[in-house]
């Protein structure tokens, strides 16, 4: 066992291909990856080991060794993968690896007509397949990869939305559950792995497809270092397979105009990762409270089944107290503040929400947005201006 690289190792594909398991072993440290399909095969794929094994390789100053060939397209953009991981992170003082030299031949081979895209049900998932409804043949739906819980119960209640929703656009689902995110975040938090961790699943179904779509939640215009980022996943691309970031042009407003003119959407709608028995949205949390009040302000919440609660500012109130929310997720508010304050009555709502995403230490740009956004509202909503006022 070498110290000096990381190594992919034991590489076992079983059951038909519909499970996958190996060794990445780092700094002579074992971790056992699994990945289990319960429909479509694997493709063992060197560039997905290679994605999976880049981060805890730079941190911890080693290269890598895998067993395969490495496509050219990818290797060449490896160097750029690295620079912007070193540019983000300049505190981690991460560590260049030498690049493999052992480059594929470009086969004559012909491509797929298939897309994948990620789909956990939330508003950039429907985003995405609604657009792209064409080119998307299949959903990729990774099992406890967000916050969810394993109480199987849920999980079942989850998964059944998921199919409910492709069905009505005739779409396959991919369900597939993996260890691998708590390998990644043993070195990394999940908001700076989480691209790669899609970018190199979406490699592992490589021989299946020819595009793999990964829903944005952040706009061009809120660009921040962020695990998917439009500058990064197309980086993950191979000369066999275009990983698309996708959905950076629209921002919640727009995103939710767009699929909420679809009933099936407005029933299945999931954007929420706190347990809950009942509902697939528990109506409290952050990421709730947030598209409650864009669908509220584009007046679709009465028609959206999948919360059980009406937008109070007694929940709003509950989440902000001793709360402060961070520079990224605070940049999705200053539209939806907009958009809700177009009516009067929601006054008391702006008021609660602003008062959630104050933050003295709001970015300039990001205050600066907020400022404009409540600029023409200043006599009207004076309170709320006087916040984000220097
Ligand atoms: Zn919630």
């Amino acid at each position: 066992m070498s110290e000096k690289s990381v190594e992919i190792k034991n590489i076992i594909l079983t059951e038909e291909g519909r499970n996958l398991e190996f060794d990445v072993i780092v700094k002579s440290k074992i971790h056992h990856l699994y990945f289990r399909s319960k429909s479509n095969p694997f493709t063992p794929s060197t560039e997905a080991y290679i994605i999976m094994a880049l981060l805890p390789a730079m941190k911890s100053g080693q290269d890598i060794v895998t067993e395969g060939d490495v496509d050219s397209r990818f290797n060449n953009s490896l160097k750029t993968i690295q620079s912007i991981f070193i540019n983000w992170l300049p505190h981690q003082q991460l560590r260049r690896f030498s690049l493999p030299n052992n480059i594929k031949q470009i086969e004559n081979k012909t491509l797929s007509d298939r897309g994948l895209a990620c789909f956990s049900g939330g508003l950039d998932s429907f985003y995405t397949l609604l657009k792209n409804k064409t080119q998307i043949t299949d959903l990729l739906f990774i099992k406890g990869f967000g916050k969810d819980n394993e109480d199987p119960k849920i999980t079942t209640k989850i998964t059944n939305h998921i199919h409910s929703a492709a069905m009505e656009l005739d779409k396959n689902v991919i369900e597939i559950s993996t260890n691998l995110r708590p390998f990644l975040t043993k070195f990394f938090p999940s908001k700076i792995i989480h691209g790669a961790m899609l970018a190199s699943i979406g490699h592992l179904f490589s021989g299946t497809f020819s595009s793999f779509f990964i829903p944005t939640s952040t706009t061009y215009n809120d660009l921040t270092p962020w695990g998917s980022h439009p500058l990064l996943d197309p980086l993950w691309s191979t000369n066999f397979l275009e990983v698309i970031n996708d959905g950076s042009e629209a921002d919640r407003i727009q995103k939710l105009r767009m699929v909420s003119e679809f009933e099936f959407v407005l029933n299945n709608l999931r954007v929420c990762n706190n347990k809950s028995d009942l509902w697939l949205n528990c109506g409290e949390c952050e990421k709730c409270i947030r598209t409650m009040a864009g669908l509220l302000a584009i007046d679709k919440l009465d028609n959206c089944k999948t919360f059980n609660n009406k937008l109070s500012t007694e929940s709003i109130r509950r989440l902000h107290s001793g709360n402060v929310l961070s520079s990224s997720v605070a940049s999705f508010y200053p539209n939806i503040l907009y958009e809700l304050e177009k009516n009067e009555a929601n006054y008391d709502l702006c008021y609660e929400i602003s008062q959630i995403v104050y933050n003295r230490n709001l970015s300039e740009k990001l205050r600066d947005s907020l400022k404009n956004y409540l600029r023409r509202y200043k006599y009207r909503f004076p309170k709320i201006y006087k916040l984000f006022r220097e």
